[in-house]
């Protein structure tokens, strides 16, 4: 048999209802910040009441003065691997204002990066010293029976060296000149200079920025 409900219609909830509602539940926690579940079991009105008035939890929190938890627990490298994404993608140095574009070129809003790290300027530099402190790996020394063989570093290219080449490149294909600066449908990658299956390292000084066409028209001639 199937339980019978009844739909109760509520007044209109004005915003200082709810966000009284979640200072409240705050309080009686004595917590700076309430998770969604945490308030529905304590709360008086439905999370979705809020999610409809504020679109995300965050931005209900932020409303009513909270903590927004998640922001929190973002680590730096997430922040600066999205500094290196948005950088790659535009093609240059990003200006603060343009992670709060809606076209979701940035993962984090500019407000994330200036309450971590004070100001977007300030972020700019700690992206940069962790960017630059990506030493190119030390060759291991080969041993007696591998010396025709044995690959001293990795072939895949990781996110900071990838960077650092991008950046150092100005974001410029080294072949064509093609930039995302001028056309945003350009892709660049970073590219073995002597080819990795040749006995090319992975260090940044065999390594070069390649648009994606160039870089397939590269590989018809010899396998990277
Ligand atoms: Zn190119």
């Amino acid at each position: 048999m199937t339980e019978f409900r009844v739909q109760l219609r509520r007044r209109n909830i004005s915003e200082e209802d709810l966000i009284g509602d979640l200072k409240r539940v705050a309080t009686e926690m004595s917590k700076s910040t309430v998770t969604a579940s945490e308030y529905s079991s304590k709360g008086q009105f439905g999370v979705n009441t809020f999610l409809r008035r504020f679109k995300q939890w965050n931005l209900a929190l932020e409303a009513a003065g909270l903590e927004a938890p998640n922001r929190q627990h973002i680590p730096d490298v997430e922040l600066f691997e999205n500094i290196a994404d948005v950088w790659t993608h535009l093609g240059r140095q990003p200006l603060g204002r343009e992670l709060e574009k809606t076209d979701r070129l940035s993962k984090f809003s500019l407000g994330t990066y200036e309450s971590r790290f004070g100001s977007w300027n300030k972020a700019l530099l700690a992206f940069a010293d962790f960017i630059n402190s990506e030493k190119t790996l030390t060759p291991t020394p080969k041993s007696h029976r591998e010396v025709t063989t044995q690959k001293r570093t990795n072939r895949k290219i990781n996110w900071r060296l990838r960077a650092q080449v991008l950046i150092r490149d100005n974001c410029i294909c080294q072949m064509c000149g093609a930039s995302p600066a001028k056309d945003p449908t350009v892709v660049l990658h970073a590219d073995h200079i002597k080819p990795w299956s040749k006995g090319g390292e992975t260090v940044i000084e065999n390594l070069r920025t390649l648009c994606l066409k160039c870089n397939i028209g590269k590989s018809d001639m010899h396998a990277d």
